[in-house]
């Protein structure tokens, strides 16, 4: 597979440090309110990127974090006259929720800022030990950004063009204006953690600095995020990171582009700001994530109403397409195998398109055309066929994360009911009526397992 890694510029070769083993940190949201569709692109694209790695055999580490303090938790706080872990513990929950939603696996580790103080501060005190970070004496710790030789290496700028936009806030003792604060000490009434340099709290860079090297290494294959996160925040980490620990922090780094909204930026004062929740709400989330991974991740997308309810269109298709190869199957009286070459053509287009740089675009493009092929051929299809192209299908509209909410209603009530009253039989070592209501299931097309977890409901 290639991508095109940000550090390069170029189109690489994509090469875990350990064969059919990915580490992947991909920077998480800031919990203090629901995440807008812009916040939720990273979050799927970066989602299907990993569902692809395991599709094609390999293992992924997929750390993605939650800042669960920063100042605009802070904020919320003091409105709601609240303690910072309120707010954070509530929107923490609700982000789940819509990751939930939108069919996004959940990471392996999920970490918290504010679980992490003894790895934050284990790495501020290496920089200082190196001379990279100071002190400030106000309860701050800076990081010498000049002192790092590469600084500007990610965002491709340099150190005048950063210094033309650096500045230094009332209150904050710097040396330079380029440096940034990997602590910051607390101003009276806000939360704290002990630290050698007075009670603060970790900056934003450097948590997800230690995360990353406390979950996945000191070097990791792959950081993920939005072409926002450029400069500063992944420029910082990789300062902060290469500093202390004296390797390449990460071999590859993808951002995704920007998502506008009828042509604007979205923002609070434009009225163009839409939280995820609220798009769910009219039209639900699975056309969210079709929007999202419909472009190709670099390229920005443009959110407009049309926009969404034509995802939602698509998808319909792609729903009725699989329910009537389900009804092709149960009825297949045909012999036809052309669809199975068909279903084979699509599922290499389809590996071809995530190959290069992950062209989520085409690959949807590929399915489509297997849903096509599937509407003309099925009538005339060997029932072998049939299970192919559905087997296919169901194979590449799952590494897209799509299709997520067809299994809920496959289960009939009545298939239900009598597997629950087999399960009482079972129970009351009445053998023979169990026998028969697994007979009479038989009879209606599924069968039971029983596992460790209770009876499994298999359609035959
Ligand atoms: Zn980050």
């Amino acid at each position: 597979m290639k991508i095109f890694n940000t550090m390069s510029r170029q189109k690489e070769e994509f090469v875990p440090m350990k064969e059919g083993e990915y580490r992947i940190y991909v920077c998480g949201p800031t919990v203090y309110n629901y995440i807008h569709v812009g916040n939720a692109r990273p979050v799927c694209v970066f989602d299907t990127l990993r569902r692809y790695l395991e599709y094609r055999g390999n293992r992924v580490l997929y750390v993605s974090n939650i800042t669960d303090i920063d100042d605009k938790i802070i904020k919320k706080a003091n409105e709601e006259g609240v303690s910072y872990d309120v707010i954070a513990r509530r929107y923490e929950e609700e982000y789940f929720k819509d990751c939930r939603g939108l069919n996004v696996k959940p990471a392996t580790v999920h970490p918290r800022a504010t679980e992490h103080i003894e790895e934050i501060q284990s790495i501020i005190k290496d920089l200082i030990e190196k001379g990279y970070a100071y002190p400030a004496g106000n309860g701050d710790v800076y990081f010498r950004s000049r002192k790092d030789a590469h600084y500007g290496k990610l965002s491709h700028q340099p150190l005048e063009d950063l210094e033309s936009g650096a500045r230094i806030a009332v209150g904050e003792i710097k040396e330079d204006p380029l440096d940034f604060a990997v602590w910051k000490g607390s101003k009276p009434g806000e939360p704290a953690w002990d630290s050698p340099w007075g009670p603060g709290r970790p900056g934003w860079h450097i948590e997800c600095s230690a995360m990353a090297r406390r979950h996945l290494g000191d070097t990791i294959d792959l950081h993920c995020g939005g072409v926002d996160l450029v400069f500063p925040h992944h420029e910082n980490e990789i300062a902060q990171s290469e500093c202390a620990n004296g390797c390449t922090f990460a071999r590859y780094w993808m951002h995704n582009g920007f998502l506008n909204i009828d042509n604007h930026k979205m923002s609070k004062s434009l009225n163009n700001f839409f939280t995820v929740r609220d798009v769910a709400e009219q039209v639900g989330y699975e056309p969210i994530r079709f929007f999202l991974i419909s472009g190709h991740y670099r390229t920005p997308i443009n959110y407009t109403k049309e926009v969404i309810e034509s995802c939602k269109a698509s998808l319909e298709r792609l729903h009725t397409c699989r329910d009537n190869l389900d009804f092709a199957i149960a009825n297949a009286s045909g012999s036809d195998t052309a669809l199975a070459d068909r279903a084979d053509a699509a599922q290499e287009k389809f590996i071809a398109a995530m190959d290069d740089d992950l062209n989520t675009a085409d690959a949807i493009a590929a399915v489509f055309e297997l849903a096509r092929d599937i509407n003309t051929l099925s009538a005339a299809s060997s029932k072998e066929t049939l299970e192919k192209a559905a087997r296919v299908f169901d194979e590449l509209t799952g590494v897209l994360g799509l299709l997520y909410n067809r299994a809920k209603d496959e289960v009939p009530a009545r298939v239900q009911e009598l597997a629950e009253e087999r399960a009482e039989a079972r129970k009351a070592k009445d053998w023979p009526r169990a026998d028969a209501i697994r007979d009479e299931l038989a009879s209606l097309g599924y069968a039971v397992e029983d596992t460790p977890n209770g009876p499994k409901i298999i359609k035959k």
